[in-house]
């Protein structure tokens, strides 16, 4: 199923297929899924006790990438230029600042405040034209949210970047990075979130994408991925077992910390116990929510 932003304006072609969706009990994002295989008390401390994470820099930076590659597309294909887009880079920032303070504070800090940002972002988005010319297609879809239920009843839900289509009717799943591209040891990591989009949109439409993309801007590399129905549906075994062992922490209450690299980019070192914290209690009601983050 698609639930469509109002600024979406294309239409995939293909029918919506499948069984109708039911209000679901708990939902499940390819980030959340990561975060539990990871670590289930970072996963618990995010979607259970829902502590509040210091805004990052290079998070923002992303996100106004990411605006700013989408709105770049309401325009008609033949002004879609490194200067429109670097042209729509201000205000997203100013809207971002205006919406969080605290980022705000830290931007004002950073060296070379909002200027600097605006050169970063500017980089990266020439990034984007080296990789691309958007004048040469028109998605299908843009930060469009996809959901299937799996047969436990857990809901998988996330937002895509973009999805082409081919005239033949082929799908291309698209994801934009900042950051670098992975070691070719971390690919499969990294792809993760694509192949979950993937196996939603074969669920849910009966079309399986022929090709997951990601562009990292960074180092303006492409990642490139042909899924196929037997790497899906081993995903799906996957994605169940994690959903079943999140079931099975919530009514025990086990959250087990897991030390591993990613500790280093840990907000909540200092509640964890790997680092002789104390995590705070549990609630009374512990819920599997239904929001879906991006
Ligand atoms: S610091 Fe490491 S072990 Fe502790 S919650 Fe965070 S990711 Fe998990």
């Amino acid at each position: 199923m698609f639930y469509r932003r109002p600024m979406s304006t294309v239409d995939l072609a293909a029918p919506e297929v499948g069984p109708t969706v039911e209000e679901p009990a708990w939902s499940l994002s390819p980030s959340r899924a990561l975060d539990f295989k990871n670590c289930a008390l970072l996963y618990r401390f995010r979607v259970i006790d829902k502590l509040p994470e210091p805004p990052s820099i290079d998070a923002a930076r992303g996100t106004v990438i990411h605006a700013v590659l989408e709105k770049l597309f309401d325009l008609a294909a033949e002004q879609r230029t490194i200067h429109a887009a670097l042209e729509l880079t201000e205000p997203q920032w100013r809207e971002l600042l205006a919406d969080d303070e605290e980022l705000a504070a830290l931007v004002a800090e950073a060296p070379g405040g909002l200027p600097a940002l605006l050169q970063s972002t500017g980089e990266l988005l020439d990034s984007y034209f080296a990789l691309e010319d958007p004048r040469r297609l028109e998605p299908a879809e843009r930060e469009v949210l996809v959901e299937m239920a799996l047969p436990s009843g857990v809901h998988l839900k996330g937002f895509v970047d973009r999805l082409d289509r081919s005239a033949a009717g082929d799908l291309r799943v698209v994801d934009y990075k900042s950051g670098k591209s992975p070691h070719e040891a971390y690919e499969g990591k990294a792809l993760f979130q694509l192949r979950f989009y993937a196996l939603v949109l074969w669920r849910s439409t009966g079309v399986l994408p022929r090709l997951l993309r990601l562009y990292y801007l960074s180092d303006r590399e492409i990642l490139d991925y042909a899924p196929d129905a037997a790497d899906l549906e081993a995903l799906e075994r996957q994605v169940e077992a994690i959903a079943a062992a999140i079931v099975r922490a919530r009514e025990t209450g086990d959250w087990r910390y897991k030390q591993s690299k990613l500790c280093d980019w840990c907000a909540h070192q200092a509640i964890c116990p790997a680092f002789g914290g104390t995590p705070p209690p549990l609630p009374e009601q512990v819920e599997l929510p239904d929001a879906v983050d991006r």
